[in-house]
């Protein structure tokens, strides 16, 4: 069983058991939720007719509720930005680093498009990437993380990418989260994985680098 849905059942219970018993269970129990929930800022086609799929606000809310569980943090959607036409569709890392001067402060910027396509190899198409537009430090400097989501993207996407912007790698085990390698069945992160997680999210609360919401 994955080990986040044994969490899962595991906390779920842990309401219903008293003293020692509890104590017990506290020992295998993950980290906890960061305290501050961090905000996701959406910036939504300015065309409704590319607002379709991953992108409608239903299946970004479930994303985001599939992301607190995977990895332990509290996400908070923010208020919506308007993504302009020109970029629904972006071919190049050009594009990509065009997005930077969308950025808002202190928050997870999301850029939702309509198709993304792969900068290593072009014939492909991506469903969601994270993604840093590198800049000379006289030029200012790097711009980023920031993500971007495709509308062909799957639930658990937007939670991988909030991986990477965590500072996971993807690794090789099956299932995990941030893994290429799947079958039927949960995905998780280890316990590992969910400490990196904890802590660059709590060093980039702590210094204001992201503003956590109650
Ligand atoms: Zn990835």
């Amino acid at each position: 069983m994955a080990r986040i849905s044994r969490r899962a059942a595991t906390l779920g219970a842990a309401s219903l058991l008293v003293g020692a018993a509890r104590t017990a269970l506290a020992k295998e129990e993950l980290p906890a939720p960061t305290a501050q929930a961090v905000r996701v800022v959406f910036h939504v086609p300015e065309d409704a007719a590319n607002v379709k799929g991953a992108l409608t606000e239903a299946a970004t809310n479930a994303s985001l509720v599939i992301a607190e569980k995977l990895l332990g943090v509290g996400f908070r959607r923010g208020e919506g930005a308007s993504l302009p036409e020109r970029f629904a569709r972006l071919e190049t890392r050009a594009d990509r680093n065009e997005l930077s001067s969308l950025l808002t402060a202190g928050s997870v910027d999301v850029f939702l498009v309509t198709s993304l396509r792969d900068v290593d190899d072009t014939r492909l198409h991506r469903r969601g990437v994270t993604w840093t537009h590198y800049r000379a430090p006289a030029a200012g400097g790097a711009r980023g993380p920031y993500i971007v989501l495709a509308d062909s993207a799957s639930p658990s996407t937007l939670a991988h990418e909030l991986g990477h912007f965590f500072g996971l790698s993807h690794v090789e085990a099956r299932n995990n989260l941030m893994s290429y390698d799947r079958e039927e069945g949960e995905e998780f992160l280890d316990e590992r994985q969910l400490r990196t997680v904890k802590q660059v999210s709590t060093a980039r609360l702590r210094s204001k680098w992201l503003v956590g919401v109650p």
